[in-house]
């Protein structure tokens, strides 16, 4: 930089409109006006050594503010010498366009020097712009300002000091102090911004080198000031009203950036890490809610589970159960919840979460019914109230009750009914539960053959499920409900697992305590539930299931039995449920009795109580349509005959009477009662049941021609009489089998065939009247009814007498009936299922049974009444079984006697 610059006497002029250029700073200005262009070109473009301008800056008029004396004084001496030039009168103004555009210029400016100039491009108008990077050199005064040319010019002098002059304020104590003063000042600024940028320096030693007056106009041209603060910076020309006033600039924009410092640390420091966090959620918050997924809708129960949640574990756990449940709940509750809170309901995966939270919600995971103190005399009196009969059973069920009363958490064997359908096992389940004064809940176990039915699937499967008993704790809302496991015997085991190990653990005291279901991953106490089975045979039952059961078999009822149960248990309910009274319908004991020999032949009440609900029906029918003619009681005739009259007296329509609702069944068959009660004849049985279904005589029918016999075996309804029907034709002595028989019976019919051909001889049954009726034969076996798979030993003495029969050309007895494996030699062993059987026997007719001997002691379990009635013949060999099953005794013998 120059150390002092000579100024020509006249410049031109290129006005610089609300700004400032200071000495020593460096402005880039686009000239475009026709003026500007103008000057550059002539003063400094087309000039080999570059001229110098002057930058006087202007003011819009719109902007003119009282502004201070000198810069009105200036412009007053400027007009003055406008006038003086002889301008028009408002050439103060010093405009060269229009009145909108008039500027009102500053008498100082700063004289400046090019260092860069640049021609635009041409434009196809002709103009052409310059652009113009100027340094600033040092202030002047205009002394006259001319706008005779294209452009402004002005007589100027220059407010620069000499170096003399300089000199001698330099020597000034006051400028030597506010020198200083400017220059810690101005150190202090360049530190500290170095230290911001973390800039080398440079800046300083502008410090040392350029003299200090100067320095002043330097930096404050490098701040962002108002265009006032820089024209009065224009204006001191003194250096010591320059240094103080570029001091007070400097420290000011020191001050402002030490505060904005100051505020940003400060604002960092406040912002703790939950400040952070906050602000980070509520930016979240934000997000979500431009883009529409506001996750705080309390609408969706999220709430509701954490207050069930809530309550739940709030209240009083076992000990056990809190360090093994509690802990693993709060962890499965709050990821399921996380993660449901993130989800949208229409997201796969809303809904399955959103079930896991309700069933963990609403399991009952403590609340149990109070239990009320068991009274036994009440307990007998509800059994015998609900269940006629059953002496035995009932005599069992009140000694586990004794047992439960003196100690509640004794761990008995689990009761399992094992009866055929009908028999009142789910009742007597049932009645266990209100005896104890607990829920019922009934799980049906037929048909699982999967141990995921059991313990549940694992939530990662699509679709999964709680298993049967969580879900029956769920529906029943206790922990210590009476449980029904319905049917335990029809679970069977395959490559998807096997139901009775699940089953084993559930019924073991030692692991019921944390049953873990697969869906729920929580351990689930099950020890306070009671649990009671049925089975409809006992065989299937896997052996390690049984062992922890207590089985207490229901055989079946005899023809008297159901009637007396019919009588008092299943008509009062039938008539009951329909809405009847005896008064209205009478079903006679004679009637009973038919519907039990001629619709019904089965070993439970089931279809009985079906035919009798039937009846029920049709009466009801009858109330409907006898309606209208039936006589109303006194009562209604009070009330309906003047309200009738008034209608009728007024020549209005009869309206109808509403009868209002809340009327029990009870008080419209008193309402409408007839006469006479109905009571159900034969008539009636056939127009409702139709016609008999079994008459009595059917073995008779079945065993009319040789080659038939009448069997008794056992089925999971109980015991059924079989008939076996044989037949032979001509073929190579081959034996076919049909009617759905299993291995065994298949390997019974080879023995009994054997046997026969063996003993075929001794029987007389090779050559009568002179036909080998065992050469050159096909033997063909069939078992009605075709459709039901059978199996079992039990047919042996069955399958030779129907082949007897069939090659001697007797026919059997048709009021015996047998039972009883065979060996190949012609032994008979015994079977199962006597009680049954005889049963069976009994419900069809029959009086003679044949039993193999070794089932004498079987016997005992059938109730006498049946007995009296049947005629037993024990055989040992297949020869007794003949002797018995033939009139007049085994053909053999008859052979013998001959
Ligand atoms: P299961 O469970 O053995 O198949 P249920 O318990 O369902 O049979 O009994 C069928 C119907 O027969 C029920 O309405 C039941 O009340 C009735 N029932 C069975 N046995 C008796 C009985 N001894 N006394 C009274 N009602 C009985």
């Amino acid at each position: 930089m120059a150390e002092s610059v000579e100024l020509p006497s006249r410049l031109a002029i290129l006005p610089f409109r609300n700004k400032v250029l200071l000495p020593g700073a460096i402005i880039r200005i686009r000239c475009t006006s026709p003026t500007s262009v103008k000057l550059v070109e002539q003063e400094l473009w087309q000039r080999e050594e570059k001229g110098m301008i002057g930058i006087l800056p202007v003011r819009d008029a719109a902007e003119v503010k009282p502004v201070g004396p000198t810069m009105s004084q200036g412009l007053d001496s400027l007009d003055q010498s406008s006038k003086l030039q002889g301008g028009s009168s408002d050439s103060h103004k010093l405009d060269t366009k229009n009145q909108n555009d008039v500027v009102h210029w500053h008498n100082r400016g700063v004289a400046a020097r090019a260092l860069h100039l640049s021609r635009g491009v041409e434009k196809p108008s002709g103009r052409v712009t310059y652009i113009v990077v100027l340094e600033g050199l040092c202030r002047f005064s205009v002394q006259e300002l001319s706008t005779r040319g294209t452009y402004h010019t002005a007589r100027i002098s220059s407010l620069e000091m000499t170096k003399t002059e300089m000199e001698q304020v330099e020597q000034d104590p006051d400028f030597i102090m506010l020198s200083r003063q400017f220059k810690a000042t101005a150190m202090e600024l360049i530190s500290l911004l170095e230290q911001k940028q973390k800039t080398g320096g440079r800046t300083k030693v502008l410090l040392e080198t350029v003299p200090v007056h100067k320095l002043a106009d330097i930096f404050v041209a490098s701040f962002e000031i108002s265009f006032e603060e820089q024209l009065s910076m224009l204006d001191s020309v003194d250096p010591k009203v320059r240094l103080s006033k570029a001091t007070e600039l400097v420290d000011r924009h020191l001050q402002s950036i030490r505060v904005a410092e100051k505020i940003s640390q400060k604002v960092e420091g406040q912002l703790s890490k939950s400040q952070k966090e906050f602000l980070l959620r509520q930016q979240m918050r934000a997000i979500k809610e431009e883009l529409g997924d506001d996750d705080d809708d309390e609408d969706d129960g999220i709430s509701h589970y954490k207050f069930q949640f809530q309550k739940t574990l709030g209240s009083p756990w076992s000990k056990y159960s809190k360090i093994l449940c509690r802990k693993s709940i709060d962890f499965n509750v709050m990821l399921s919840l996380r993660r449901l809170k993130k989800m949208q309901p229409q997201q796969p995966g809303y809904s399955s979460s959103r079930a896991y939270l309700e069933l963990l919600a609403d399991l009952p995971w403590q609340k149990a019914s109070k239990e009320i103190e068991l009274d036994l005399r009440a307990a007998q009196e509800r059994l015998d109230r609900d269940h006629y009969g059953l002496v035995k059973v009932k005599q069992r069920i009140i000694e586990y009750l004794a047992v439960r009363k003196l100690k509640p958490d004794a761990r008995g064997p689990v009761l399992c009914f094992v009866g055929p359908p009908g028999v009142g096992k789910t009742s007597l389940a049932s009645s266990i539960a209100s005896a104890l004064g607990r829920k019922f809940v009934r799980i049906s176990l037929g048909g699982v053959k999967d141990e995921a039915d059991i313990r549940g699937h694992r939530r990662t499967y699509i679709g999964s499920m709680p298993g049967r008993l969580i879900d029956g704790l769920k529906r029943v809302a206790v922990c210590n409900p009476v449980m029904l496991l319905d049917e335990i015997d029809k679970t069977g085991s395959d490559i998807r697992g096997d139901p009775a190990s699940a089953l084993l653990e559930v019924l073991d005291p030692e692991q019921n305590k944390t049953f873990n279901d697969h869906y729920l991953n929580v351990p689930f106490d099950l020890s306070k539930v009671i649990f009671v089975a049925t089975a409809n045979r006992a065989q299937p039952i896997p052996p390690p299931l049984l062992d922890r059961m207590e089985v207490i078999e229901l055989p079946g009822y005899t023809a008297e039995e159901k009637l007396s149960i019919a009588m008092r248990h299943l008509i009062p309910r039938v008539l009951e449920q329909h809405g009847l009274s005896s008064e209205f319908l009478q079903i006679p004991e004679g009637m009973v009795k038919l519907v039990i020999h001629r619709y019904t032949r089965e070993a439970g009440v089931r279809n009985l109580e079906r035919n009798l609900a039937s009846l029920a029906r049709a009466a009801a029918v009858r109330v409907a349509e006898q309606e209208q003619f039936v006589p109303l009681n006194k009562g209604m005739e009070g009330l309906a005959t003047p309200l009738l009259e008034n209608r009728l007296a007024d020549g209005a329509e009869v309206e109808m009477e509403v009868i209002p609702m809340g009327v029990n069944n009870q008080d419209i068959s008193n309402t409408f009662r007839i006469t006479s009660p109905l009571v159900v004849d034969e008539a009636m049985l056939e127009k409702v049941l139709g016609p008999p279904k079994f008459d009595g005589r059917e073995a008779e029918q079945r065993v009319a021609t040789p080659g038939v016999s009448v069997g008794l075996v056992w089925t999971s309804f109980g015991g059924e009489v079989q008939f076996v029907e044989a037949t032979a034709m001509v073929g190579k002595g081959e034996l076919h089998l049909t009617g759905q028989l299993g291995d065994v019976i298949k390997e019974s019919a080879q023995i009994a065939l054997t046997w026969v051909r063996t003993r075929a001889a001794d029987l007389r049954l090779a050559a009568t009247e002179g036909i080998n009726l065992l050469e050159g034969r096909d033997v063909h076996i069939h078992f009605p009814a075709g459709a039901v798979p059978k199996d079992g030993p039990s047919a042996g003495v069955t399958l030779v007498t129907a082949l007897v029969s069939l090659f001697s050309r007797k026919r059997m007895r048709s009021d015996t009936a047998m039972t009883g494996e065979m060996t190949l030699r012609g032994l008979v062993l015994p079977v199962g299922g006597i009680k049954d059987k005889i049963l069976a026997a009994h419900r069809y007719g029959i009086r003679r049974v044949i039993l193999p001997e070794k089932n004498l002691k079987d016997l005992a379990e059938v109730p006498s009444s049946v007995l009296n009635n049947l005629e037993i013949h024990l055989a040992k060999r297949m020869e007794d079984v003949l002797e018995q099953a033939f009139e007049g005794g085994c053909p053999w013998r008859q052979h013998s006697k001959l």
